[in-house]
């Protein structure tokens, strides 16, 4: 059986590769030259990579750790020592780390929390913990439940001070996704505290060991076209075409360079588009459809990916960093964390500004030097004296819409892999499943639609089934 896939991300990659093992054909269609959506990343004319967005992997993906490990290439993971590690921005050029000991959970965590006291007072600490104990208590449906509220509503809620906020949850929730914590719903905070809590290495980091297209997606490629499947760049879906009782009757792709448009026709049709694409492209009969209504309630929200190329080494460290800065979100020095873009004389910055929304449309110039601005901050023995460091080149990427925009009350948007229309299915981390907008997300909703299909088809599939359940999706939140 065929199966049209449009969107070549990791959620549309993974829901082909489970689609191949469970002896479907699927056929992926992606728009662009490039593979991977928000993982893409491009090679410059010195033949230096630089990526839509600096990755870090969490030991709290199993459904992203087993598929590296079924395609066997788990080695291509880099672990970092078992910290957090965040700067000080009133004691320039100073860091604190949340070292976690390898103890169970969540003894491990509450260690480490308790351990340090440079970021947070005794008080503090015993006020977010009694804050937490709904969450630990009640679990997963607590944490849904508090989707109404935004994460600074819900520290206030739980008597926790303003400086926890304003200290250690701006970093995580602009590290999770691109926003404040007067902005974010406290479920994505408590779903990550909540998975940090409960699994011994759930907060460990690892980078991957090269560029995320290269060595990441092109081998879930790899194994898709040997298990018969076909993945196809340049193919941008320019219409769904409805057969007359409102399933779909095609994908019809715009033809590039002249070439005429193209009809492809499969038994089953999936978008793992993002979900702003999906929006502009729903067919009219949907638009009538509330299922379809719902996805209004969800957008993209910008962000900026900076690479920063210098002509001496900044820093040692081999880590994920939080900048605790206004502008910034995480970095980390590429040339220590990476083997392939890894430099023992010169440093290469990876950084995220976010929130992105005030410079999403300001020149690469003018987001560069604000940027340099506050690296006098992070490394002040290295700018704003005698012998600055030099910035040899730079890459900026701007993504306008990237991961939904995880405000509180979106969790009731976020629609299922199964639509209404019995031939078409959704895919993408925007879909619902625990990991929200992350890579682990789009994994797991990519698995999910594949088992959605399946189960569509139940006397055609149960041997199908069988070899999809036997990589079970993860997702508590769907179970
Ligand atoms: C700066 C940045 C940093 C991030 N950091 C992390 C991190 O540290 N850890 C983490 O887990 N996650 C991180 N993420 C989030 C993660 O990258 C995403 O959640 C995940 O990659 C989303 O995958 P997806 O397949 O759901 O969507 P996408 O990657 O958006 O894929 C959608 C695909 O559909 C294609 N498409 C769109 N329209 C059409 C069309 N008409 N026809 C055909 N194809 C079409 C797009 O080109 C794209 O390839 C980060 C994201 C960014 C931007």
């Amino acid at each position: 059986m065929r199966v049209a896939i449009a969107g070549a991300g990791l959620a549309g990659l993974s829901c082909a590769k489970y689609l191949v093992d469970a002896g479907y054909t699927p056929i992926v269609l992606e728009r662009r030259d490039v593979l991977g959506g928000l993982v893409a990343a491009w090679k410059d004319s010195d033949g230096d990579w630089y990526e839509t967005g600096l990755h870090a992997f969490f030991g709290a993906y199993p459904n992203m750790l087993q598929l590296l490990k079924e395609l066997g290439i788990e080695d291509r993971l880099q672990w970092k020592e078992h910290t957090l590690i965040f700067n000080q921005p009133e004691k320039p050029g100073t860091l604190s780390r949340f070292d976690v000991p390898d103890i169970p959970s969540p003894f491990n965590i509450i260690a480490s929390i308790l351990r340090n006291n440079d970021m947070l007072t005794w008080e503090q600490k015993i006020r977010f913990a009694i804050g937490l104990l709904p969450a630990i208590v009640r679990g997963q449906k607590y944490v849904e439940e508090m989707d109404k509220y935004s994460f600074s509503e819900w520290l206030k809620r739980q008597g926790v001070g303003e400086r926890v906020a304003s200290d250690v949850f701006i970093a995580a929730s602009k590290a999770l996704t691109f926003i404040n914590p007067d902005e974010v719903s406290s479920t994505i905070l408590l779903t990550a505290l909540n998975r940090f809590l409960q699994e011994r290495y759930g907060s460990k980091i690892a980078f991957l060991d090269g560029s995320p297209t290269e060595r990441l997606c092109q081998p879930i490629v790899d194994y898709i076209t040997e298990g018969g499947g076909e993945v196809r760049l340049n193919a941008p879906l320019k219409e769904i075409l409805l057969n007359p009782d409102g399933t779909v009757k095609g994908f019809l792709l715009r033809g590039l360079n002249g070439k005429p448009d193209e009809v492809v026709t499969a038994d089953f049709y999936v978008s793992a588009m993002s979900v702003d694409p999906l929006k502009v492209m729903l067919p009219e009969p949907w638009q009538q459809i509330e299922f379809f209504q719902k996805l209004e309630g969800l957008e993209g929200v910008p962000v900026i990916n900076l690479q920063l190329w210098f002509d001496r080494k900044l820093t040692d460290i081999d880590h994920l960093l939080f900048s605790r800065s206004p502008l910034l979100s995480v970095y980390a020095d590429m040339s220590n964390t990476c083997r392939e873009y890894a430099n023992p004389d010169r440093s290469m910055l990876e950084l995220v500004l976010a929130p992105a929304k005030d410079w999403i449309s300001k020149s690469d110039e003018e987001i560069v030097a604000a940027t340099m601005i506050e690296l006098e901050k992070l490394f002040p023995d290295h700018f704003g004296k005698d012998n600055p460091a030099k910035l040899l080149k730079s890459h900026v990427v701007k993504t306008p819409r990237s991961v939904y925009k995880a405000t509180p009350g979106r969790q009731q948007y976020r629609p299922p892999q199964k639509t209404p229309i019995a031939n078409f299915f959704l895919s993408g981390s925007y879909t619902m499943q625990r990991y929200l907008g992350s890579m682990e997300g789009a994994v797991l909703s990519g698995k999910l639609t594949a088992q959605a299909i399946c189960e569509s088809l139940p006397e055609a599939s149960a041997s199908n089934l069988q070899t999809l359940t036997r990589t079970p999706a993860t997702n508590a939140a769907t179970a």
